[in-house]
């Protein structure tokens, strides 16, 4: 597959993911047929989104991706910037975890501090899934320098969200899109770069590798837990050969679809490329042109 199909399939992947998942979001499994009349298979307005727009989980990515484009390079300060300017500006759908440390930048503490006193706050408990939602773009922009790629994740997730699991999620992220956008196995390349790490990782490894979306349990208190995102879209790559079968399957667990989806949704683009997505959703993904413009500008850096 063209390479830019991977690339343009992950932004609009992610991007559209996010969007569908939004209207179920911190819904129970059970409700969700009742209160949208059947199971979801197209976007739905939603408190205060637009039909088919995306939420925070991409509106950071485009922060990230508008820094490496413009700076051409990690840019930790420009990136920080740019989160203070989408949370003063709009800010809908921040996660706590990352409010305090958007609330930390503002007061002018550095990237590579704001995470950690956030993370103190929660008595370094907290392990949200707001690193690993807005990955996508990362992977792309640094797919010829592995190293760098792993470092700039593990940098770009501890702005806000320092938790060592929060960091090893983002890292799996990128490492199974490195796999995908150079054509090798991404179950072992995460496998050989992101086990023996943590016990309870190389659990959820296993897990995706051997169980469906379906047979998960996602509306429950831990929802918002990074390993359960990671968990559910590495189980996308691995047991699917299509893009719409798990996003749905993802959209009707409830709990934090949108983040989950978007997670998902970022990593069966590269895999399956953007044709792979069903055209009525990108017809009527609101956010389209943006994804396109930024798809195209990650595209034409990486050559
Ligand atoms: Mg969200």
């Amino acid at each position: 597959m063209d390479l830019k199909d991977r690339f343009f399939g992950a932004i609009m992947g992610s991007g559209i993911g996010d969007a569908l998942g939004a209207p179920t979001e911190f819904c129970k499994e059970a409700e969700i047929p009742n209160l949208f009349g059947k199971r979801v298979v197209d976007y739905y307005s939603n408190r205060a989104f637009q039909l088919g727009e995306v939420t925070d989980d991409t509106q950071m990515m485009f922060c990230i991706a508008r820094s490496l484009i413009n700076s051409k390079d990690i840019n930790l300060n420009e990136i920080a910037d740019n989160f203070i300017y989408w949370y003063k500006k709009d800010g809908r759908g921040c996660g706590r975890l990352c409010r305090n440390a958007i609330k930390e930048l503002k007061k002018g503490v550095p990237p590579t501090e704001a995470g950690y006193n956030a993370w103190l706050l929660t008595e370094k408990k907290s392990a949200g899934n707001g690193g690993v939602m807005r990955n996508a773009c990362v992977p792309l922009f640094f797919m010829n320098d592995f190293d760098k790629l792993i470092k700039s994740t593990e940098d770009i997730c501890k702005i806000t969200h320092y938790d060592p699991r929060c960091v090893l999620s983002c890292k799996a992220h990128s490492v199974a899109m490195y796999a995908l956008l150079h054509d090798k196995n991404p179950y072992d390349l995460v496998m050989a770069n992101c086990s023996g790490i943590d016990t309870e990782f190389d659990e959820i490894l296993n897990e995706a590798k051997n169980k469906k979306i379906i047979d998960y349990v996602l509306d429950e208190d831990n929802m918002g837990y990074t390993y359960l995102a990671i968990l559910v879209g590495l189980s996308a790559i691995f047991n699917y050969d299509n893009f719409e079968e798990p996003i749905f399957d993802i959209v009707n667990k409830g709990g934090d679809a949108d983040t989950n989806a978007a997670v998902a949704g970022g990593l069966l683009g590269a895999k399956y490329g953007i044709n792979a997505i069903p055209k009525y959703l990108v017809e009527k993904f609101y956010n389209y042109d943006e994804c396109l413009d930024i798809a195209n500008k990650l595209y034409e850096n990486h050559k």
